[in-house]
């Protein structure tokens, strides 16, 4: 039994938390620690009044502050510390957990919140000139850190959620398993639902608002491609969803993909939308709404994204309201004993199951399962070596049963669809 200690406590926080709280032979104590410490102790009430076999405790920190960060390792004395906060405060929780010796969890790459920031803003048009992709949010912040944890007899685990996350997990499970060599990979993220709302997004409005708007990039023969923002369109029939518009975005497993995964001569992601959210989108975007910068209003300054945040829904609303599927997985093609060969790996998942079982949509329980599962991973010794690592590079077996156990099986197609 070990102790975990969780940093933020929003959608994701909540289903990762619960399932780290039916997982008490591995979690033997969690203490729940973000910003409004209030969402963390209803958690623990909820959580209590089910029934747990884990001590929960809580407390309230910001992340954005090292020094705070370490006062709290170091009163908590966890072994691993997931961090479910936002990915702007992955590099101060990643040096918290150096300073004090303990191992680091995340599900999605840093993000800098102040894209106007000059010092960021250097290395950040030298990474555009250098790898010719426009997102960001890219890997190079955190692989940084390989070398201090290395040293430090550390491991972090880097974006263990679904997509980074299990997408990853499918990649290396399909190369063990079905493979000698994969030469392309088609990451298809679909969601079916529908939470009747005419615009709302299903995990932090800010951060998936700068993903989605982004200009769109593939990795091909060795080089990016980038692309307009919603440039290329395909549409394909999902298992459990059925047939939908699904658009090619910039996605963080991509770029890790490239590099673990020898002789892959071409990764793409898509997600599905709908024309009502890209309308909307689109709309808030020209008038500004999807801006970063502060502006002043009335004598104070508003950044336009947060308080866009504000206006809509709460992610974690959502829940009751939506019904229909998710389908998430990989499409590979390759050879294996010299025979081509065409494979999908998938999981369905139902926001309606999801809600009864967790109180949330499918979005966060497919985040925050897996990242209860790359945790138990490290406090159980399986996927522990020192530095910094994305998932693909782990034997997948164990992850891939922690799956079908804790609430998303998932299914192979050997004779799939292909994308164009
Ligand atoms: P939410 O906005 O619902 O929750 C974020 C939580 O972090 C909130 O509790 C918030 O506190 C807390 N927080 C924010 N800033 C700080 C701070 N400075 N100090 C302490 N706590 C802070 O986000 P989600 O749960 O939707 O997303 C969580 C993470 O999961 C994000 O990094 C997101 O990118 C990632 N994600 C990954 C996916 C994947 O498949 N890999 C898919 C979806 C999300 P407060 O309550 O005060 O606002």
């Amino acid at each position: 039994m070990g102790k975990v200690l969780v940093i933020g406590c929003g959608g994701v926080a909540g289903v990762a938390i619960q399932k780290c709280a039916a997982n008490a032979e591995v979690f033997g104590e969690i203490c729940i620690a973000s910003r409004t410490v209030s969402k963390c102790d209803d958690l623990k009430a909820a959580i209590e009044a089910k029934g747990t076999k884990a001590k929960i405790t809580t407390r309230k920190v910001d992340a954005d502050n090292v020094e705070e960060l370490k006062a709290l390792i170091n009163e908590v004395k966890p072994d691993v510390v997931l961090n479910l906060a936002l990915p702007y405060q992955d590099l101060t929780i990643m040096d918290a957990c150096l300073a004090c010796g303990v191992h680091y969890v995340d599900t999605a790459n840093y993000e800098c919140e102040d894209t106007n920031d000059p010092e960021w803003r250097k290395t950040y048009e030298a990474r555009c000139k250098e790898k010719g992709f426009t997102a960001y949010f890219d890997y190079s912040w955190q692989w940084a850190y390989k070398k201090r944890y290395e040293e430090a007899g550390l491991t972090a685990i880097l974006g263990t959620g679904f997509d980074p996350g299990v997408t990853s997990v499918f990649t290396a499970y399909a190369l063990k398993h079905y493979f000698d060599e994969i030469h392309t990979i088609d990451i298809l993220d679909c969601n079916g639902g529908d939470h009747g709302y005419p615009f709302a997004t299903n995990f932090n409005p800010e951060i998936n608002l700068r993903e989605v708007s982004a200009n769109g990039s593939y990795w091909e023969n060795g080089k990016w491609v980038e692309t307009e923002p919603m440039e290329i369109k395909r549409v394909y029939n999902f298992d459990g969803v059925g047939e939908k518009d699904m658009y090619l975005l910039h996605h963080e497993e991509i770029e890790s993909l490239a590099q673990n995964i020898p002789g892959v001569k071409r990764i793409r992601f898509f997600m599905t939308f709908g024309q009502s959210y890209l309308t909307h989108m689109k709309c808030l975007e020209n008038v500004g709404m999807l801006g970063t910068e502060p502006v002043e209003f009335n004598g104070q300054e508003i950044v336009p994204i947060q308080f866009l945040r504000r206006l809509l829904p709460d992610p974690a609303s959502l829940g009751p309201r939506t019904v229909g599927k998710t389908n998430i997985g990989c499409i590979f093609t390759g050879v294996k004993d010299g025979k081509e060969k065409h494979v999908y790996i998938y999981n369905v998942c139902d926001h309606q199951e999801c809600y009864k079982e967790v109180g949330s949509q499918a979005i966060s329980y497919t985040t925050g399962v897996p990242a209860m599962i790359g945790t138990a991973m490290l406090m159980q010794g399986l996927w522990k070596k020192p530095g910094v690592f994305t998932v693909e590079e782990f034997d997948p077996d164990p992850y891939m049963d922690m799956l079908n156990k804790w609430g998303l099986p998932w299914q192979v197609d050997e004779n799939p669809v292909l994308v164009d």
